[in-house]
């Protein structure tokens, strides 16, 4: 069973007619309704819980912790972002979903500004897969399309994606590395662009299914309970 823990800002549904109709329970609920199986367990928290949800203990509990947030970032205190760090550094797999491209966690494992380029016109999107082989886009063929999303372009102030897995490319002519792959100590991390909240955009299967394989993926296969790269006394030859 892989255990996953979903944090969602849950800010807009609240207070946006458009967003509460598309998402009446918050995003949160909608990525849990599909993804809890036989094979996921979910767990929800949101920026109302004390600590955002995410007490050292939740955190060891999850395999997987994937992010949703967008314009709250700042509430999220820099103890739980540094928790939320460490623990991907010691084996917790991370997905990071669209506008959490600016939450402080993700930023704190990139270290650069993560800043993107970006229109809200609801153009049409294609994210072409560059390695139809990997286990993230397993089922899925060429390409996925959203047929209405939030643009965001390049420049994208990332580090270089260890692997870049999605091209998203839009009718209005932009390009976006919207499938990053990296790897930060013992975590594996997913960034995955699409997701703005006025489109429906987390009921689409092929989106579904993307973000479904991606904690497949990212559980971890080994977990440390210290922060790797210890200091190592120097280990002296035997005399004789
Ligand atoms: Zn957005």
């Amino acid at each position: 069973m892989i255990k996953v823990t979903i944090f969602n800002e849950f800010v807009h549904e609240k207070y946006d007619e458009n967003v509460k109709k598309i998402y009446p329970n918050g995003m949160h609920v909608a990525i849990a309704d599909f993804l809890r199986s036989d094979e996921i367990s979910v767990r929800t928290v949101t920026l109302d819980d004390p600590e955002c949800g995410l007490t050292q203990d939740v955190l060891e509990d999850t395999d997987v912790l994937i992010w949703w947030g967008h314009v709250a970032h700042d509430r999220v205190p820099d103890e739980v972002a540094r928790r939320v760090q460490e623990s991907v550094l010691k084996g917790m797999g991370f997905v990071v979903l669209h506008s959490g491209h600016h939450s402080k966690p993700f930023r704190y494992l990139m270290g650069t500004t993560c800043n993107v380029n970006w229109r809200e016109d609801g153009d049409f999107c294609r994210l072409w897969i560059c390695d139809p082989s990997h286990p993230i886009v397993a089922g899925l063929d060429r390409y996925i399309e959203v047929p209405h999303e939030e643009m965001y372009t390049e420049p994208f102030g990332i580090p270089e994606p260890d692997k870049l897995l999605m091209i998203g490319w839009y009718d209005s002519g932009e390009v976006f590395r919207s499938g990053c792959i990296y790897q930060r100590g013992h975590g594996k991390i997913f960034y995955f662009q699409p997701g703005h909240e006025t489109y429906p955009t987390y009921y689409i299967p092929d989106v579904q299914t993307v973000i479904r394989n991606a904690v497949k993926w990212a559980a971890p296969t080994y977990r440390t309970p210290d922060l790797p790269c210890p200091w190592v006394p120097r280990i002296t030859p035997k005399e004789g």
